[in-house]
């Protein structure tokens, strides 16, 4: 094996540590971040990507997205780092409320697109719905998210169908009682390195959802829609 093979393997090696610890826990995520400084080989794009996840999976969303915003300002990075960063990047703009979410959502989706990395557009385009409803008009973010979810149905998977039917489901909820955000459990974003783009969990979106109160447009409130969830979400893994 040759040195820089050997180096690849252990690169690789400490993203998939880094991906478990996130994943396991808050505590270990913040563990992780702390021993970030003493890791050289974690200035490489991917390790930036994972640095983001790590922060939005403590609270620090500021950090999260100056992070994710350095991935894209690498030279020459490459494709799927690119798409991942773009994918961390748009959602920590969702879970901060920033209010360019809405653009960066559209960036994500066209970047996907012109990969033909469709899993990631129609995650792109769900979460935008989403982007929308709290930052511009509630009554748009419906529309949008119906239409991610046809889109999703006739050709995305099954979790996608499930995460998109669940955030309908809560849009509803939300114009129907005007709520204040609530506590929402943290979720990683599908199409960075912690969650493939084709396996959103089913409270993916919903996690965003509930981050932020939402823009109503809708006079007078509309009754709580019916539960439109399919029968795949009961089979669904959350
Ligand atoms: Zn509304």
């Amino acid at each position: 094996m040759t040195a820089t093979e050997g180096e690849t393997t252990a690169a690789e090696a400490a993203l998939r540590w880094a991906c478990r610890e996130i994943l396991t826990s808050p505590v270990r995520a913040r563990h992780w971040l702390r021993a970030q400084p003493r890791r050289a080989e974690q200035q490489v794009p991917l390790m930036q990507i994972v640095r983001a996840e790590a922060h939005v999976r403590v609270g620090q969303g500021d950090q999260a997205r100056q992070a994710a915003a350095a991935v894209l300002r690498i030279p020459g990075i490459e494709a799927g780092a690119l798409l991942a960063g773009s994918a961390v990047l748009a959602d920590t703009a969702c879970w901060n409320g920033d209010r360019d979410a809405v653009e960066l959502c559209l960036d994500y989706q066209r970047a996907a697109e012109a990969f033909t990395d469709y899993d990631r557009a129609w995650c792109a385009q769900a979460l935008h719905a989403v982007a929308v409803y709290q930052q511009h008009s509630c009554a748009e973010g419906r529309q949008l998210l119906r239409v991610a979810y046809r889109t999703a149905r006739q050709h995305g998977s099954d979790r996608l169908v499930a995460a998109c039917a669940a955030a309908l489901f809560g849009m509803g909820a939300r114009c129907g009682r005007r709520s204040d955000p609530e506590q929402s459990q943290w979720a990683p974003v599908p199409g960075g390195l912690l969650c493939p783009a084709g396996s959103p969990r089913l409270d993916y979106l919903t996690s965003r959802l509930r981050r932020h109160p939402g823009t109503h447009s809708c006079r007078p409130a509309p009754p709580t829609i019916p539960h439109p969830l399919p029968d795949i979400i009961d089979k669904a893994p959350s």
